[in-house]
């Protein structure tokens, strides 16, 4: 990031600081709410959702669900009321949530709000940061002295040996990236093991590696993919891999990766085959379409550069969908200097990807990934009040899912959008 971008953040963060929310209390109504339960559900054009202990405790047509004397009622504005959204792909390695320990709570409830919450982010996963910053983090979320969305993560990703990617500064942070290189499947092994007994939530290896210069993308040792999986698998979480080429993601499948965390822009379409090995494998898919843009102009790369790249991973990411493979919904945040979620959903939206199926990407498809199923993804009686109000009908306009006017965390208001917004 250049000194002026910084800037820039931090001028958003303060003025992410002035929008304290209003609703503070766990047991709210939310009235005069178009409400969307889920990716298949029929929208209730007139609702009501009742909120109690932090859980949803009933939701419905209006009519049919009065709202009790003494509760505190938050009125949506006839907004479209979902399930809160999952941001599968960021990293926690821009500051100030590089260094969590070094920040004042505020200072880091700004950041978050800004980066996630403003954008109806109530759950992100973290696929790679410096060791222990996300455990840290996340504490102090738990304990309320942060606001922020749920953060689970991977801790620290696992490079092969010399192979920390080309774009990335040796150096993040004061952490080393070099340090999570790993030479051996026994080293791998004990690494795995001992994040995870930490409390990762999954982990992540660079299949390939785009280290660049004469070698291009250098394919992790199969060996210790297969290493890293075991450990993931044997802790019953799942291991995301950075495929990046042909022969990244055939050392991924042979592993046993989970997700994917991006398409493979360099690379020409999938052929059928592949999509249907990948689909068979159970392998999600995180596309990060909109990085693409960031990178090439960043790298200063022709436009008809970009567009093949483009290309490529729309075509890959169709022929995904159209296959019935679980696509999740990522845009590499925190790596990236983008935040706005709206070219992401305008390009997963030209792939093929109609309002429905970017909201089971928003919200069911990575609750049931990893594991959270009967807690979060959906709107029903007893889960978590995790909840997004949108100022707009996203079936009129997929963008529409970043207009977000409330973000509620178990029940209460961690984002509200001010006047302007
Ligand atoms: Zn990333």
């Amino acid at each position: 990031m250049t000194i002026s971008g910084r800037l820039l953040v931090w001028a958003g963060l303060l003025l992410a600081v002035a929008v304290v929310p209003s609703v503070h209390a766990q047991t709210v109504a939310v009235v005069n709410a178009r409400i969307v339960a889920g990716p298949e559900a029929e929208p209730i054009s007139r609702g009501a959702l009742l909120i109690r202990d932090g859980r949803i405790a009933a939701f419905g047509d209006a009519d049919s669900v009065p709202v009790p004397q003494g509760m505190t009622v938050l009125d949506a504005g006839g907004g479209t009321l979902v399930a809160g959204f999952w941001n599968s792909h960021v990293h926690l390695i821009a500051p100030p949530l590089d260094h969590a320990a070094g920040h004042a709570d505020d200072v880091l409830s700004a950041a978050l709000t800004s980066a996630y919450l403003r954008w109806g982010f109530t759950t992100v996963f973290d696929i790679a940061s410096a060791p222990g910053n996300a455990f840290g983090l996340r504490a102090r979320i738990a304990t309320g002295t942060v606001r922020g969305p749920a953060i689970l993560t991977v801790d620290e990703p696992f490079f092969p040996k010399d192979g920390v990617p080309g774009y990335v500064p040796d150096t993040l942070g004061g952490w080393s990236l070099k340090q999570a290189e790993v030479a051996t499947a026994a080293e791998a092994s004990a690494r795995a093991r001992r994040q995870l007994a930490q409390g990762a939530d999954g982990l992540k290896i660079f299949a390939g590696s785009m280290v660049g210069g004469e070698i291009g993308v250098l394919p992790m040792d199969l060996d210790i993919a297969r290493a890293v999986a075991v450990a993931a698998h044997d802790a019953r979480k799942p291991l995301f891999a950075h495929p990046s080429n042909t022969e990244g993601m055939e050392v991924a499948m042979a592993a046993g990766v989970d997700v994917f965390a991006h398409t493979t822009p360099n690379i020409a379409p999938w052929p059928e085959a592949v999509v249907r090995r990948l689909v068979e494998a159970d392998i999600a898919l995180v596309p990060t379409l909109a990085l693409i843009e960031v990178e090439v102009r960043k790298e200063g790369a022709p436009a008809a550069a970009l567009e093949r790249m483009r290309e490529n991973a729309s075509g890959q990411l169709r022929a995904f969908s159209a296959a019935g493979g679980d696509v999740l919904f990522g845009t590499d945040a925190g790596y990236a200097d983008v935040y706005d979620t709206r070219d992401e959903l305008r390009l997963m939206h030209e792939a093929g990807l109609d309002w429905r199926q970017l909201l089971a990407s928003l919200t069911s498809t990575p609750a049931a990934r990893f594991g959270q199923r009967a807690r979060k993804g959906r709107i029903a009686e007893g889960m978590d009040a995790d909840l997004v109000i949108l100022a707009r009908d996203p079936a009129l306009g997929v963008e529409a899912f970043a207009d977000v006017r409330y973000t509620l965390i178990g029940g209460r208001v961690v984002y509200a959008a001010g006047p302007g917004e």
